[in-house]
């Protein structure tokens, strides 16, 4: 557990729902989350599993009929969920926090160049006058060249327009930077370019990487901390190093035993049986419950819950009280 001045970002009990006509969809369904300043971060987690749902959520942006429903989000000392919409698009949209979303590359507008499109955003955010300098510099910070500000979309390889996009985040100097699956679509040498990218500016400028992937040994490539998300709910969260070395939770074990390995004999596959929850009806109980291999009674009905020294693991396995 952190000291309060110690945290960059504080989430907790962080509730984001679909509100469909057949009910609440609970995409998010209580996130507590503390990341220190010098932390970055990987969401782990499968398909629909809640994770994009979770960073739109810190960002605001949810696609309706998605809604923050409870909870707060303290970015360096200050609670953002306090502020009203307005409020927050004013003083925290991209200006401290700022999000490369899934598929960004492909939403850049094919019919103006680089430059145009980074010149607007800035206009947007009230930049005037001559602003080459300000773009040749956030195109620099990417490691492209600033010639790459007159080309065309269509001019750019993959790996060049994932750059572009984090460059557009990064227009406004945010804290925090979260970056949803952004390496999808791009080849295996172009995704580790783009991951020691991130390392690289969160190392030099100081900024707080958020990672969102399914990609476990991806995220592991960048992150200190990994939280590990299942059915609308981080199941277990801690450093890289033990989630990797000394998995506790089933999931992250299954997780783990699914990443394939250049060295390993075995030609075995490993894949999780079974399918996640229904988050229309979330269980009662633990929501791993129906593909858990050491699944017991208390598992069913309560919901597990258990801190340890360095981050937590929803898991009865783990609580002394799960065996009274
Ligand atoms: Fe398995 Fe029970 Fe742990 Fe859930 S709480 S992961 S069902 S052992």
């Amino acid at each position: 557990m952190l000291a309060p001045a110690d945290k960059k970002l504080a989430v907790s009990g962080l509730k984001a729902y679909y509100m469909t006509e057949a009910g609440p969809v609970k995409a998010v369904d209580g996130v507590d989350l503390e990341l220190a300043p010098n932390e970055s971060l990987g969401i782990v987690g499968e398909s629909a599993c809640g994770k994009s749902s979770l960073g739109a959520a810190l960002m605001r942006s949810l696609q309706a009929p998605g809604k923050i429903v409870e909870g707060s989000v303290v970015l360096a000392g200050q609670d953002v969920s306090k502020l009203s919409n307005s409020e927050f698009n004013r003083q925290v949209r991209w200006k401290k926090i700022a999000m490369v979303f899934q598929g960004a590359m492909n939403a850049l507008d094919p019919v103006y160049t680089v430059e145009s499109q980074l010149r607007e955003l800035l206009k947007e955010h009230g930049f005037e006058g001559d602003l080459h300098d300000k773009i040749a510099k956030s195109l620099e910070q990417v490691d492209l060249d600033p010639s790459v500000a007159s080309r065309y979309p269509h001019e750019l390889s993959g790996g060049m327009k994932q750059r572009v996009v984090i460059a557009m985040a990064l227009l406004l100097e945010p804290d925090l930077l979260i970056a949803d699956e952004p390496t999808t679509a791009l080849d295996v040498l172009v995704q580790s370019q783009i991951i020691k990218l991130l390392k690289k500016l969160q190392e030099e400028k100081g900024i707080t990487v958020i990672l969102i992937s399914h990609d476990l040994g991806l995220v592991s490539q960048l992150a200190s901390k990994i939280a590990i998300m299942y059915g609308g709910q981080l199941i277990e969260v801690g450093s890289t190093q033990d989630i990797y070395k000394n998995p506790k939770h089933p999931y992250t074990q299954a997780l783990i035993a699914a990443v394939p390995r250049l060295r390993s004999d075995s030609k075995k596959i490993h894949f999780i049986p079974g399918s996640p929850p229904n988050l229309l009806n979330a269980p009662e109980g633990c929501r791993f419950y129906d593909r858990c291999p050491y699944a017991m009674d208390v598992c069913k009905k309560t919901p597990p819950e258990f801190k340890t020294e360095t981050g937590y693991v929803r898991c009865w396995l783990y609580d002394p009280k799960g065996k009274e």
